[in-house]
């Protein structure tokens, strides 16, 4: 693959990218990250991704790995040193490496690696036909606000999803939709987006904040509250929203066609808007 990666400072090829068996990242999934699309060599909405990172690390009691402009520099000459002209650029901070304990350790440097990874995000051929979701328990923590690295539940339902032919698992707890694996849902019912209300039960998306503020400047109404996959299977269109996927289309919901099988109008006007400002 032949990419360069940061590590504790250094930028070095990828085979060289190593960090220590002790690190707590790797025992405890002891850390968090932000995962940052990229489109024509430019980053997209990194400022709300930082404020993100801040608060999960002060959430986690964790330092900052550098300083603000030092990671923002960071990003930018990794995306510089790879020729990144569309992909995502993945960071992580862990609390460090230590002998293992369970308790915060003291005076411990935090570990900082980041990667690129090339993709096509615009050109998506999901985005034109839609993609199916089936439902899968949510068996995760408590504190599903902090974007942590300790996303084995996300990982079995997203193989779960997989292995019935879906794209994404929507994720269901007390008979209400939390969220996706690796996304936040949404359904759309007489013309108005529904989405779950932000709370520790979701991760805040970044594209969610995005599509928010979008929706408001071009007068799309949306309704926060939860929704079950019954009405889900009733709704008039269905879709996602991840970085890296930014609006997406779900046009099947547990083999409930949903919309005809097409993506719907408001999740098209949504992903326009969305890319209009993300490319221009
Ligand atoms: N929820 C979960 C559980 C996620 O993993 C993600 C993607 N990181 C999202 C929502 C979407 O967040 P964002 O729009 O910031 O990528």
């Amino acid at each position: 693959m032949g990419r360069t990666v940061f590590v504790n400072g250094d930028y070095v090829p990828e085979e060289q990218g190593k960090i220590s068996i002790f690190d707590r990242g790797f025992l405890f999934a002891d850390g968090v990250y932000e995962v940052t699309a990229v489109i024509n060599g430019r980053l997209v909405d990194y400022g709300p991704h930082m404020e993100r990172l801040d608060r999960s690390l002060s959430e986690l009691r964790m330092d900052w790995p550098c300083s603000k402009d030092e990671l923002r520099a960071m990003h930018e000459e990794l995306v510089r040193r790879n020729d990144l002209k569309e992909g995502i650029v993945y960071m992580q901070v862990t609390r460090g490496a230590t002998d293992r304990d369970f308790k915060f350790p003291k005076d411990v440097k935090p570990t900082l690696i980041a990667f690129t990874q090339t993709m096509s995000l615009v050109d998506n051929p999901n985005a034109v036909k839609g993609v199916s979701v089936v439902t899968v328990p949510d068996i995760r923590w408590l504190r599903r606000d902090i974007k942590s690295v300790m996303l084995l539940a996300p990982v079995i339902g997203k193989q779960a999803a997989y292995e019935k032919g879906a794209h994404e698992g929507w994720m269901v707890e007390a008979g209400f939709v939390t969220e996706g694996t690796s996304s936040n849902a949404y359904i759309v019912k007489d013309g108005k987006v529904i989405t779950r209300g932000l709370s520790n039960a979701i991760l805040a998306g970044c594209t969610r904040r995005a599509l928010f503020r979008l929706a408001k400047e071009h007068g799309v109404v949306i309704e926060e509250r939860a929704f079950t996959p019954a009405e889900a299977y009733a709704a008039d269109e269905a879709f996602l929203t991840s970085a890296s996927q930014f609006v997406m289309p779900i046009t099947e919901i547990d083999s409930h066609r949903i919309g005809g099988g097409q993506p719907g109008p408001v999740t098209r006007k949504l992903r326009e808007l969305f890319l209009k400002e993300a490319t221009g």
